[in-house]
């Protein structure tokens, strides 16, 4: 920027220096210039919202809608919320991921929504997650779902409020199937033990029963009644035997082949490919 002579005015004569406080159109704001920690004050500004979790809901049509609630379910005061900082480029994109993606709680509203909204946001950005939240689940969706939690291996809160949609359907026996790939990549990824891995997982709605004194109980009931507790108590025991079994199962496949000894499939014909991941597609082998 150069000096200017004034030729007229109060300041004739003299040279001022003339600063714009908007920018021309070619001039960019140096925000990657700005030292680290201002930035960082700056992603918290715009993109973290305390107290509040991301709920996430849409149609089957593929639209994906946001809102913003609140954690403790007061009324929400309305606030603006803008992400496109996150998309002005790729350094800002990385540096801000954590200021949405880490500080809040994701609610997504079905297992379909979930699916289709971290498909939408890539490894990259699941990796960041550290709540999640699922309200109803669809067998069609359910397992797609979680497996795609995979790369989320900080995740911290994995709460799934109801079972299927269907409210009188016994969809515990489904749950070791859907949640085995997920508890496996957090376990060979994620380095984590298996005890640890289970005890973020919650799922309140996928025990139903019925109790003499309290009647029926299944999701969001708040009642204490020990019977439910038991209830609870020898789902997630049965969950966490049948998850542990499949992965025992696959840990001596792999055991075997190293050893060289030629694993036999029921048929009695060896095996011509080693499945590692464990499991693959929707074959169920029982
Ligand atoms: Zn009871």
């Amino acid at each position: 920027m150069e000096p200017v002579l004034m030729t007229s005015g109060p300041y004739a004569g003299r040279h001022v220096l003339v600063l714009q406080p908007e920018p021309d159109e070619h001039e960019v704001f140096p925000f990657l210039r700005l030292p680290a920690e201002i930035r960082n004050m700056i992603y918290s500004l715009v993109l973290e919202r305390p107290g509040h979790k991301l709920y996430i809901y849409g149609k089957n049509s593929g639209v994906i809608n946001t809102l913003w609630l609140r954690d403790d379910g007061a009324p929400r005061v309305q606030q603006h919320y803008s992400s496109s900082l996150m998309r002005v480029n790729k350094q800002i994109n990385v540096e801000s991921i954590p200021y949405l993606f880490s500080r809040h709680t994701f609610d997504f509203s079905d297992s379909t929504m979930m699916q289709k909204f971290l498909e939408h946001i890539g490894p990259e950005r699941i990796q960041s997650l550290v709540a999640v939240h699922v309200q109803k689940q669809f067998r069609t969706t359910m397992r797609k779902a979680y497996q795609l939690l995979s790369p989320a291996v900080s995740l911290s809160e994995l709460k799934l409020f109801s079972s299927l949609y269907h409210p009188y359907y016994n969809t515990a026996f489904l749950w070791p199937n859907a949640l085995l790939p997920l508890v496996q990549a957090w376990c060979t990824e994620g380095g984590r033990s298996r005890e640890d891995v289970m005890s973020i997982i919650s799922m309140p709605g996928a025990v139903r029963g019925f109790c003499d004194q309290h009647g029926s109980f299944c999701n969001k009931q708040l009642t204490v009644c020990v019977q439910k507790e038991c209830a609870y108590d020898e789902f997630y025991k049965e969950l966490r035997e049948e998850i542990f079994k499949s992965m025992d199962l696959v840990e001596a496949k792999k055991q075997a082949i190293k050893s060289g000894t030629p694993v036999k499939t029921r048929a009695g014909r060896k095996t011509k490919a080693i499945d590692y991941s464990g499991m693959c597609g929707d074959e169920d082998e029982n």
